[in-house]
């Protein structure tokens, strides 16, 4: 455990980005002797062979090819980014006070209060001219760059009673003073290491100068940002590569744009999953029919966090339905299908964890909220496959830094090799797993 938390921590701190994170699991899958492919190109598969490809500079696909007449697929999908704020590219705002401040607009649904009074920087990709070539550089200006300052308790009295923030005048970031203009397209060009003629363009978000850290009397638990759902992603990865031989084809899939409804090129919502799959099959002389016949006999597990039991609102909470941190693998239900598991995914799971000796839990939103939505449903729109809606129990989502179990994510890397090992048939005589 302590081992595998220092590895999240490490991950977390260097995926600033979702494109960050992206080239993080890519630099994992490289180590591990995986060799990239690129979607413009022919793909030559073997049996025995390791292969990622890149979409969108921040999805990711990685798959093993066991053999020739493989069963199906064995799919994980997490997402790699989280809310934000993105800086817009006429960034610079001149402010009261002398002060420059940045243009940015919300990305994704996140606590805007939780920004407030903590030390930010930015970090994404920028495009580049390089050789006559366009190129994407990640960025990453890692120091205590900007502050979104909140207003005084003295000037606003109502602070505690839930004052409204507007994205477009209370969330601007404070980026210096008396500054010549141009400097922060000058910074970004620094760091991407180009000349501004050949800094073309630029996806560029906020996010807390703030490591990781275990807290609590006796580091119960894991303060960080982005834990929704790079905690998922990693640990889907580490199951990925710890997992040995199955008849099926294992599937990591770690997608972008889930934070603003998956409906983007590299998104849940797109072609992704089912041009990479279809692809392999071809590449290794499945006919259509083979194909079809390897999607049903094919599994797909959704992790994305979940929401934790709070400690200062049990009242969120209907019955037994809310999952505790440090309890293990959380299944979500939910009777109108927001989350994709059913009687006979949550069967297979279930019995997943527990030959991996890993504990389950329960999550439904309460009866009466409508709670938020995932990658299962939009991915099994596309690819429809049995699917599993499963998370690690989490509090704070979508807060600029949020908290979740210190025991949970070996939990998760336990489950998802058990995972990988296996190979899912729905046949005449039933399901076999
Ligand atoms: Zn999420």
């Amino acid at each position: 455990m302590e081992q595998e938390n220092k590895r999240l921590l490490a991950f977390l701190d260097a995926s600033p980005s979702c494109y960050h994170a992206a080239a993080n699991v890519m630099k994992a899958l490289l180590e591990a002797g995986y060799t990239r492919l690129y979607e413009g190109e022919v793909w030559n598969l073997t049996e025995g062979g390791r292969y990622f490809t890149l979409r969108g500079d921040a999805s990711v696909i990685a798959f093993r090819v066991p053999r020739r007449d493989f069963r199906g697929f064995m799919i994980a999908a997490g997402h790699s980014d989280s809310p934000t704020f993105k800086v817009r590219e006429e960034a610079e705002v001149p402010s009261a006070g002398g002060c420059l401040r940045l243009s940015v607009e919300p990305y994704g649904g996140m606590i805007m209060r939780s920004w407030l009074d903590r030390p930010l920087s930015v970090a994404g990709r920028a495009v580049v001219r390089e050789g006559g070539c366009l190129k994407t550089r990640l960025v990453n200006v890692d120091r205590d760059l900007l502050v979104i300052p909140s207003v005084a308790i003295h000037m606003d009295r109502e602070v505690n009673k839930g004052t409204a923030l507007k994205a477009n005048v209370d969330m601007l970031p404070l980026f210096g003073m008396g500054k010549e203009p141009g400097a922060f397209r000058r910074l970004i060009a620094e760091e991407a290491g180009v000349t501004e003629e050949d800094l073309i363009s630029t996806d560029l978000f906020l996010y807390p100068q703030q490591a990781a850290s275990l807290t609590g009397a006796a580091e119960e638990f894991i303060l960080s940002p982005r834990l929704d759902d790079l905690q998922c992603v990693f640990g889907c990865l580490e199951g990925f590569l710890a997992a040995k031989g199955s008849e099926s084809v294992p599937v990591l899939a770690v997608f972008h744009n889930e934070e603003v409804g998956s409906g983007t090129r590299q998104g849940a919502d797109s072609t992704f999953l089912t041009d990479v799959l279809r692809r392999i099959s071809a590449a290794l002389g499945k006919t259509e029919e083979e194909y079809r016949a390897a999607v049903a006999n094919s599994f797909l597990v959704s992790a994305d966090n979940a929401h934790a039991v709070h400690p200062n609102h049990p009242e969120y909470a209907d019955g037994r339905e809310f999952p505790v941190l440090n309890g293990g693998v959380v299944v979500k239900y939910n009777a109108a299908q927001r989350y994709t598991t059913d009687a006979v995914s949550d069967a297979v799971f279930r019995q997943v964890c527990r030959e991996a000796g890993v504990p389950v839990q329960r999550y439904s939103n309460r009866a009466d909220l409508p709670g938020g939505s995932t990658l299962g449903n939009i991915s099994t729109a596309h690819l429809s496959v049995h699917s599993v809606d499963i998370g690690l129990p989490q509090l704070a989502m979508h807060s600029a830094c949020e908290v979740a179990g210190a025991k949970d994510t070996a939990y998760l890397v336990r489950a998802m090799t058990g995972y990988f090992e296996k190979s899912f048939r729905a046949g005449p005589e039933g399901i076999e797993i």
